[in-house]
C-alpha cells in the first residue's frame, strides 16, 4: 500500500524535495485505520504533515476502501504530537455529559500574541479582541468575513483560546459550519437523533465558534435548525463568532432572518494585508519557526506574496527544506527558487497558458483568440488572460496581441473582472489553481526536454 501511494507522491512532488525527505520515511503499522510511518527527522516530518499529509492520506484511504487517518512518528519524539488529523469524533455516550476540565478543541497555535495586526485586518483584530474579553457582553454575534487565507480562523481560534487560558471553566465549542449541516442531517436519518443532536449543541456553552458559515446548506431545514439554535443560544447569552467569506448581504439563498441575525452584533472584515504586514507577518513566523531571514529576502517574499497569508507558511516550509537540502544560506536566489510556482519570471510562454486552458475547458485554442462571445468561452478568455498577465512579465498589449489582436483594455477588463470575483468564488478559485499548477508542470517538462 505504502509503495503504491509513494509512486503518486513522487509524481507530485518536486524530485529534489522527494528525494531528500521519503528516502528517510519508513512504514511502521496499519491498525485500525491508523497508518503510521516513521522518520528521524523533525523537519521532515513537518514538512510531510503539512504539505502532503491529506494527499497521503486520501491515497491511503482510496487503497484501503475505507478512512484512514496518517501518523508521522518522529524517532525519539512523544507519538501523539505527530497525528495529521484531529482526534477522531467522541462516542455517542460521551457526548451528552460536557465534561468541564475537558479543553475544547481549538488550534493552541493560533492566539492574539501571533496575529499581526495591520490597516487590513485591524477593525477585526479589535472586535475580536474585545469579544474575547467581554463574551457574551459587547458584541453578539460577532460576524468576521474576508477572503481565504486571510486570518479569520486564526482570530476565531484566538478568541476561544484567549477565553478559556483566562477561565477553564468555560465551554467552548468549536465547529465548522459543514461539520454542523452534516452532523444536522446525519441525526434526521434516525429516530430521536435531532433530540440527541439539539441536546449536544445546547449544552450550556459559554462560547460558540462557528467557521465558514458560507457553507451553511440550502436545504430549508437545516437553515431552520441553524436558526432556532441561533435564538436558543443568544437568549442564554452564549458568546456566537461567526465566520465567512463574503459580508451577509452577499450571502445567496440565505433566508432574511439569519442574514438580519448575523448582522446583529458587529460585522468586520478582513482585507488583504498590506506590503508592511506582510513583511511582519513573515517576520514573525520566521521567529516563531526558530529562524532567521535577512530584510531582502523577507521583502522579496513579501512582494511576491500578496493575497494569502497562508501562502507565506508554505513558502516559509520550502525555503527552510531547500536550504537544508543544499545545505545553502536563505537567499534571495533560493528564496526565488523556491516561489516557483508563485513567481512570474519563469519564462512561461503565452502559448502555454493558452493552451492549458482550452485543455482544461475542452475548447481550441482558437475559441480563445477569436471574437466569438459565448459564456463558455467568454470565461475561460478571460481567465487565460488573467494567468497570462499574472505568471508572465508579457505587457497588456502583447497579451492583447496573442489573444487575436484584441486592445489591451480587454485584458484589462478581463484581469480586472477575474480578480474582483475570484475571493467570493470558489470554483474559480480552484480553476485558477489547478490550471496554475498544470501550467508550472508543463513548463517544467518542456524546459526538461
Ligand atoms: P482563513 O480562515 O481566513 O482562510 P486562516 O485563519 O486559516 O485564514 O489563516 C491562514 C494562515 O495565515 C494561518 O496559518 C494564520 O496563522 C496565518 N495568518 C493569517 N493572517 C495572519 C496575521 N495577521 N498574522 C499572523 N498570521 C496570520
Ligand atoms: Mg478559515
Amino acid at each position: 500500500m505504502w509503495e503504491k501511494v509513494l509512486e503518486l507522491v513522487k509524481h507530485s512532488t518536486d524530485p529534489m524535495v522527494f528525494s531528500a525527505f521519503f528516502s528517510s520515511v519508513e512504514p511502521v503499522s496499519f491498525a485500525d485505520g491508523l497508518f503510521s510511518i516513521r522518520t528521524n527527522n523533525a523537519l521532515t516530518a513537518e514538512y510531510v504533515k503539512k504539505n502532503l499529509g491529506s494527499f497521503i492520506e486520501d491515497n491511503l484511504s482510496k487503497e484501503a476502501g475505507s478512512p484512514v487517518t496518517l501518523k508521522v512518528i518522529v524517532n525519539g519524539e512523544p507519538e501523539e504530537e505527530s497525528v495529521t488529523s484531529p482526534a477522531p469524533e467522541e462516542k455517542e455516550s460521551d457526548k451528552k455529559v460536557l465534561r468541564a476540565q475537558e479543553p475544547p478543541k481549538l488550534n493552541r497555535n493560533y492566539v492574539f500574541s501571533n496575529f499581526i495586526i495591520g490597516p487590513s485586518n485591524q477593525y477585526a483584530h479589535a472586535a475580536a479582541y474585545d469579544v474575547a474579553n467581554n463574551p457574551g457582553t459587547s458584541y453578539n454575534p460577532l460576524f468576521i468575513y474576508g477572503g481565504s487565507g486571510l486570518g479569520k480562523t486564526h482570530l476565531m481560534h484566538a478568541i476561544g483560546n484567549a477565553i478559556y487560558e483566562r477561565d477553564n471553566s468555560k465551554r467552548i465549542l468549536y465547529i465548522t459550519c459543514e461539520n454542523f449541516c452534516s452532523d444536522f442531517q446525519a441525526s434526521l436519518s434516525f429516530k430521536n437523533n435531532v433530540h440527541q443532536f439539539r441536546e449536544k449543541y445546547r449544552s450550556n456553552y459559554d462560547v460558540i465558534l462557528i467557521d465558514d458559515v458560507q457553507h451553511l446548506s440550502l436545504v430549508n431545514r437545516t437553515q431552520d435548525e441553524f436558526f432556532q439554535l441561533f435564538e436558543y443560544l443568544f437568549a442564554n447569552n452564549c458568546q456566537i463568532v461567526m465566520t465567512c467569506d463574503k459580508s451577509p448581504r452577499e450571502l445567496k439563498n440565505i433566508s432574511d432572518r439569519l442574514i438580519t441575525r448575523f448582522e446583529w452584533g458587529v460585522v468586520a472584515d478582513i482585507q488583504p494585508p498590506d506590503f508592511e504586514t506582510r513583511q511582519a507577518i513573515i517576520k514573525k513566523k520566521c521567529q516563531d519557526r526558530g529562524f532567521k531571514i535577512d530584510d531582502d529576502v523577507c521583502s522579496f517574499l513579501a512582494g511576491k506574496i500578496q493575497n494569502h497569508v497562508r501562502e507565506i507558511e508554505g513558502v516559509l516550509t520550502r525555503l527552510r527544506i531547500y536550504a537544508s537540502v543544499q545545505n545553502q544560506p536563505i537567499s534571495i536566489k533560493l528564496a526565488k527558487e523556491c516561489m516557483k510556482e508563485y513567481v512570474s519570471d519563469q519564462n512561461i510562454s503565452l502559448d502555454v497558458i493558452k493552451r492549458a486552458v482550452a485543455a482544461y475547458f475542452d475548447i481550441s485554442i482558437s475559441d480563445l483568440t477569436s471574437h466569438r462571445r459565448p459564456k463558455n468561452i467568454a470565461k475561460p478568455r478571460q481567465l487565460a488572460m488573467f494567468l497570462c498577465r499574472s505568471m508572465t512579465n508579457s505587457s497588456l498589449n502583447e497579451i492583447a496581441a496573442s489573444f487575436g489582436g484584441k486592445d489591451h483594455t480587454t485584458v484589462l477588463y478581463a484581469c480586472k473582472k477575474i480578480e474582483e470575483t475570484k475571493n467570493s468564488d470558489d470554483e474559480l478559485n480552484f480553476q485558477i489553481d489547478a490550471l496554475k499548477k498544470y501550467i508550472m508542470k508543463n513548463r517544467r517538462e518542456e524546459s526538461d526536454r
